[in-house]
């Protein structure tokens, strides 16, 4: 049963470094004309509002997108990833000089989309379907009720020269890590040059270790890792303390630019937050 609601938890620290990652990526590979299909194999409801009701609830984005908000004129002077995400993010709200929404990842995924590039959406909970399916978006973007893993293997190959894949589960299910490591073993046998990103959260179980395990067993062991600790996880706490992003064939040069974003970004997101970026090779 599905019980995870995005709602809850959207521009909180894990988005915000999710999200950066995410458009560094898009705007990378979109200097290039050839065609791309993004598959965002988790996608959510595209949108949302912070006053709703569940967004209300615990406001994450106070430890997340609202402090790079406050301070988003200081922040752009320095150009780069950081100052076209918050040029981005501004676009995305109905009155741009107010934060009352934060786009999800079809948002950040469709808002560049070109004539050449499609978009496949997948979301498996009925619900945050429908949300999705109300949400206006720009470009080629199919919203698909279904499992998203299996949506992606059964569309492989794509018919673009290029692939970007998103894969940003919620974990409901601990078996998710392994099932996810599988599915990446998967795809890149069928699409060997697929930059594909995946989130994980990290939590004091250590749970995403089955998906780098996984990866490692199988062989996949070239993957760029970035990882932001929010806090230190604390005795006896459950919860989410970080949250961490595999690339799999990442664009070239982009831990240094991704890297000069969250330097200035990760002093905003908490005191004890910090950030480490590189090369990981199944250790
Ligand atoms: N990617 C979104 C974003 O960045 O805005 C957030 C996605 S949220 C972390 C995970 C979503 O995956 C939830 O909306 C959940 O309903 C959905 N989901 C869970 N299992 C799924 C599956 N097997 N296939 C597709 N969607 C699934």
């Amino acid at each position: 049963m599905l019980s995870y609601q995005h709602a809850y938890h959207a521009g909180n620290f894990a988005d915000v470094h999710k999200h950066l990652t995410l458009h560094a990526v898009a705007d990378h590979l979109l200097r290039k004309k050839s065609a791309i299909t993004f598959i965002d194999t988790h996608a959510g409801r595209g949108r949302y509002p912070l006053a709703a009701e569940e967004t209300a609830r615990l406001r994450e984005y106070r430890q997340g997108v609202a402090p790079l908000w406050t301070r988003r004129a200081g922040l752009m002077e320095g150009g780069g990833v950081l100052a076209e995400w918050l040029a981005a993010l501004a676009q995305a709200q109905p009155d741009a000089e107010r934060l009352t929404h934060y786009p999800g990842s079809p948002w950040w995924l469709s808002r560049r989309l070109r004539a050449q590039d499609r978009l496949l959406l997948f979301e498996l909970h009925p619900g945050e379907h429908d949300h999705l399916t109300d949400q206006r978006l720009s470009g080629e973007a199919r919203r698909i009720h279904g499992d998203g893993l299996q949506g992606l293997l059964s569309r492989l190959p794509v018919p673009t020269p290029r692939l970007c894949v998103l894969v940003d589960p919620s974990y409901e299910r601990k078996a998710e890590y392994a099932e996810v490591a599988e599915t990446l073993l998967a795809a890149m046998r069928k699409a060997r040059h697929a930059v594909v990103l995946v989130w994980y959260p990290l939590l004091p179980e250590g749970r995403h270790r089955a998906l780098l395990e996984g990866l490692r067993d199988g062989g996949l062991r070239k993957v760029w890792r970035a990882e932001l600790d929010h806090h230190a996880p604390a005795d006896g706490k459950r919860g989410m303390h970080g949250s961490g992003m595999l690339v799999i064939n990442p664009p070239w040069g982009l831990d240094e630019r991704l890297g000069e974003a969250m330097a200035r970004v990760v002093p905003l997101l908490g005191r004890e937050a910090n950030y480490r970026s590189g090369w990981w090779v199944g250790e």
